[in-house]
């Protein structure tokens, strides 16, 4: 009978492991089992929060379209969540929005579901309501509920007359970013707001680079305070949103808050003998799963998060494991998975601008534009299409 892998996650790296087994190994039936119906382009969602700079339908593939050109008998594309995974039974749990939960049996498991948007702890006082808010930057939920999602944070950014997003990493420099170039440093009858980016040390965490986003950050008008961490935040009866600022002898009082405060890891489904001390997959030299005695579980990607979380490591982990897959599916010995010599980072400081390395070099404003700030990357969602990308 024909070997089935399960690949758990339809985004960078569970689409990606897909693809190349389907299109390098003739024997395998891969199900593919996804929270949501499309693969999400998120690294555009930085801009797409402003309404009329990014179409849906540039960030967004539907995973059925994707595994459209195989033969149907040879894939399965599941929408639901993993709720369970059995590594002695080999089968996994997954629930079905409006369908019995199903169970699925594996030779080879891939798991890439990824990571979601840190909340934070919320404060509840009388009158108000839950304001830890759950953020765009990640779809961890259906298709149907992350466009809602967006849409309605396209509508709060419209109504805001100052916009406070909390957390200095990469994503809060883009947010505010973004935000500075379209509207900080105008009147407000001209469609200015005021936007502050709130960070508990120096931005980009003291990067060598963090000096040159501060200078960009300056020059798009956006207010940065990089004194302590939001530490929570609670609803006013009039609606805007309190923020409690650790070492701040006063809370901050804003339109809208946008928390960009971190990555969990959507791991909340698997055995906690097989993740460390943070929720995040243990792997080894091949991307096998550690822990599990047949070697037949794999993990790429944000659920790994190792060097750190980026969709270039994911693609490279991703491409690696398939690989590996193909070859024991082959009865052949997988091979170490190499990952890159030198550490990139590119931040796109609004659409006409960024900073960045390639190792210890320094990489000019143009240059970080033209390879990632100009279109963050949507042209490139095609190869996840074709399945070019694998
Ligand atoms: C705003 C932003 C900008 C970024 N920009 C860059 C950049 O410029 N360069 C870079 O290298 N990296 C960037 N990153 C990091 C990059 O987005 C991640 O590394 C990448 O998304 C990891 O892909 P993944 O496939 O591992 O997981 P994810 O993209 O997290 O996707 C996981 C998928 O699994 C699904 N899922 C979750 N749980 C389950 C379950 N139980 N069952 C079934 N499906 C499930 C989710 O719905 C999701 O579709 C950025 C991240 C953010 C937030």
């Amino acid at each position: 009978m024909a070997p089935t892998v399960v690949v758990l996650g339809g985004a960078y790296g569970g689409l990606h492991v897909a693809h190349y087994l389907l299109k390098n190994n003739k024997e395998a039936k891969v199900v593919l089992v996804s929270k949501t119906s499309h693969f999400f382009w998120n690294l555009a969602s930085v801009r797409a929060i402003i309404a009329g700079t990014i179409q849906d339908k540039q960030m967004f593939v539907s995973l059925a379209d994707a595994l459209s050109r195989y033969p149907k008998d040879r894939v399965e594309l599941i929408v639901g969540s993993a709720e369970a995974v059995d590594t002695t039974a080999k089968t996994v749990k997954v629930s079905v929005p409006g369908a019995a939960e199903r169970s699925f049996a594996y030779d080879q498991l891939v798991l890439a579901t990824g990571s979601r948007n840190t909340q934070l702890k919320t404060q509840s006082v009388p009158g108000a309501d839950n304001a830890s808010p759950i953020m765009p930057w990640k779809a961890d939920n259906t298709y149907e509920d992350y466009l809602a999602l967006l849409h309605s944070t396209q509508e709060k950014v419209k109504a805001a007359k100052h916009i406070v997003v909390a957390g200095g990493g990469s994503t809060g420099v883009e947010v505010a970013s973004e935000l500075g170039y379209a509207f900080a440093g105008k009147s407000v009858d001209k469609g200015g707001k005021e936007i502050v980016l709130l960070s508990s040390g120096e931005v980009l965490g003291g990067d060598t680079i963090s000096g040159s986003a501060r200078n960009e950050l300056k020059k798009l008008h956006v207010d940065v305070r990089t004194t302590g961490a939001v530490t929570a935040a609670r609803t006013l009866p009039d609606g805007r949103t309190e923020l409690t600022v650790a070492g701040a002898s006063e809370p901050v009082v804003t339109d809208l808050f946008l928390a960009t405060v971190g990555l969990t890891p959507n791991t909340d489904y698997l055995d906690a003998k097989l993740l460390n001390a943070k929720k995040y997959v243990e792997v080894d030299e091949f991307f096998r799963v550690k822990g599990v005695a047949e070697n037949n579980v794999w993990a790429v990607g944000d659920v790994v998060s190792k060097p750190r979380a980026g969709f270039i490591i994911t693609q490279k982990q991703a491409g690696g494991a398939a690989k590996n897959i193909d070859l024991v599916l082959k009865g052949k010995a997988p091979q170490p998975v190499k990952g890159f010599d030198m550490d990139i980072l590119a931040v796109a400081t609004g659409p006409s601008r960024g900073v960045g390395r390639f190792g210890s070099w320094r990489l000019p404003s143009l240059a970080v534009w033209l390879a990632k700030g100009r279109t963050l990357g949507v042209q490139m969602t095609s190869s996840y299409v074709d399945g070019s990308v694998a």
